[in-house]
């Protein structure tokens, strides 16, 4: 009796919900659906949340499927960025970064608008690395929830820096120095809830382009250790040589910025498959913005200088065989320009789809979501994005924002640009 009610209660589970039993096929005019394999007039058949299987001809459109047609345009799978700050909101009228204190949860309502923008470049997975007052894990969860509209969201809660008394604004983060203070450090943000741990190796950030390396070798080496002891992903920033050559031997899961480094790092990175984010555009935003939204006009100069070097670095990375994860460094009026690091990754060398590698599959496996995340293939998330044009010709197809028309996350359109 109780086995037969438990069997009805199991069936009942088992039935899918009717908001996502709608199965839906997508039709494609091409398909670069991220395992290496284009397709022409590809169908891709939706069921809830994932991808039940890839086809052509409309023999295979299961009865009752919604038919969406998108054959005018390019499927890709969704896009991930590798590194973010969803919650710096910015309100269009102060200076970013001297706006007045919000209670967190202003913040995370206001961030929402990075959300959009996100899903409108295409993105529907970023990795974010350091947020204060637990901002990104309470977006994380909305988002998860279903309760709030956005990317899905890999977090590393607030970052981990050394004290540092000269360093105007006061920097947002956990200070900790020496090694037990460390460990003290990341366990507290594991324990915050947070899938990453972000630990800034340099100073460097905004209008501030120095190397300087903060934690010493046996402080990144703790910090690692206690991560993995944990189950969890570090992240390591670092501007100059010296903090990347010190992350890498460390251990580091993933190598953030990082211009300069010698060729003895760069043979490291390659050996150890450390994943290295080098933001390059990030700066040449800044650039950008730097007269009339930050106002630190004299700090163009040293960007645009740095901004060469990061990507000669990049550069040789790439030739050398390291594993690049695309990655926007997005804040505040960055959001929704988050692919444009693409045309940089095309400029050094890469293919388009080698780019495309890059904000798909790599950081996928970065974020160890090999299996799910970053293919457009039956079993994964149904995360899908339609773009005008040919990105394997032309990688501006997904690199501006404009020519993508039309995204699906977890089997649920967020952006129809298509009318
Ligand atoms: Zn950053």
């Amino acid at each position: 009796m109780r086995i037969a009610r438990l069997i009805t209660v199991f069936l009942f589970l088992a039935a899918p919900l009717p908001a996502l039993a709608a199965t839906k096929a997508v039709k494609f005019g091409k398909l670069v659906d991220g395992t290496g394999r284009v397709l022409t007039n590809a169908i891709v058949i939706v069921d809830g949340d994932r991808v039940q299987n890839v086809t052509s001809g409309n023999a295979s459109i299961p009865s009752g499927a919604e038919v969406i047609d998108l054959s005018r345009y390019t499927g890709i799978p969704g896009l991930i960025d590798g590194h973010t700050h969803i919650t710096y909101y910015w309100d269009g009228i102060t200076t970013p970064r001297s706006e007045p204190p919000r209670h967190p949860a202003i913040t995370v309502f206001l961030a929402q608008e990075n959300a959009r923008k996100a899903l409108e470049a295409g993105v529907t997975t970023i990795r974010n690395l350091n947020a204060a007052d637990g901002t990104d894990l309470a977006m994380r969860d909305l988002i998860g929830m279903g309760k709030m509209i956005g990317p899905r969201m890999f977090v590393s809660g607030t970052g981990i820096r050394i004290t540092r008394s000269t360093a105007p604004p006061a920097p947002i983060g956990i200070m900790v120095d020496g090694v037990d203070a460390v460990i003290r450090g990341v366990r507290q943000v594991i324990a915050s809830g947070a899938d990453w741990v972000k630990m800034y190796g340099s100073t460097g950030g905004f209008d501030d382009v120095t190397q300087f390396q903060t934690f010493t070798f046996e402080e990144m080496k703790a910090a690692v250790d206690a991560t993995h002891a944990l189950g969890k992903k570090i992240a390591i920033h670092s501007y100059g040589p010296a903090g990347a050559r010190d992350a890498v031997r460390a251990g580091t899961d993933s190598l953030e910025h990082a211009t300069d480094m010698d060729d003895e790092t760069i043979a490291e990175i390659v050996k150890r498959k450390t994943y290295y984010v080098p933001t390059i555009d990030h700066n040449q935003y800044y650039v950008e913005n730097a007269d009339n939204v930050y106002h630190f006009p004299a700090a163009k100069e040293r960007l645009l200088d740095y901004i060469q070097r990061n990507f000669e670095t990049a550069k040789k990375a790439f030739q050398a065989g390291a594993r690049i994860v695309v990655g926007s460094d997005a804040v505040y009026n960055g959001w929704g320009l988050n692919m444009r690091e693409l045309d940089w990754l095309v400029k050094m060398g890469m293919t388009p789809a080698q780019a495309l590698k890059a904000a798909t599959t790599e950081p996928a496996a970065m974020l160890g979501m090999e299996k799910s995340l970053g293919s457009v293939a039956p079993g994964f998330f149904a995360d899908i994005v339609a773009v005008e044009g040919d990105p394997l010709a032309n990688i501006t197809a997904v690199s501006k924002r404009d020519n993508v028309r039309w995204v699906m996350k977890a089997g649920q359109v967020v952006v129809d640009k298509t009318k």
